[in-house]
């Protein structure tokens, strides 16, 4: 698995590394956050993997992926559910940060579709609508 470098903003920083010190990027660009997704221009930049052992522990890696809408290959470190504590489990929903595709955490932690009823139970979601908004912006801004 290949480490990866993810900008995080201030306010994730000091919820999961609070007394720790980041080291900042002097030339600063807007970023989304890996963690909560909000664009920041913290300078902050985190290895994906040393962050997943920090928070998970190696015994609970979650398998990468792919959208089954779009094929964007994911692991837990982009899902939604992270904002909570972290580790996904099975039925979590979660949002593909590619295109959209709103689907769930199979027992495996692999990505499936939404089952019928879980579409239902989702639509209208305020978290994922904002999610989905974000998204958006986001991939706007990076075709200018
Ligand atoms: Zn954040
Ligand atoms: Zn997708």
């Amino acid at each position: 698995m290949s480490a990866k470098t993810v900008p995080i903003c201030d306010d994730c920083w000091r919820r999961h590394w609070q007394d720790r010190d980041p080291i900042r990027l002097r030339q600063r660009t807007q970023e989304t956050c890996d963690l909560c997704r909000k664009q920041t221009m913290s300078g902050i930049y985190v290895r994906r993997d040393s962050d997943k052992s920090f928070r998970m522990g190696d015994d609970n890696k979650v398998p990468e992926s792919a959208c089954p809408s779009c094929g964007y290959m994911m692991d837990a470190a982009s899902c939604v559910s992270r904002e909570n504590d972290g580790r996904p489990e099975p039925g979590d929903i979660t949002v593909c940060i590619r295109c959209g595709h709103i689907m769930a955490f199979a027992d495996d932690l692999t990505l499936r579709d939404l089952t019928d009823e879980e579409a239902k139970a989702v639509a209208g979601d305020q978290r994922l609508l904002a999610i989905q908004k974000a998204r958006g912006e986001v991939m706007k801004e990076s075709k200018q």
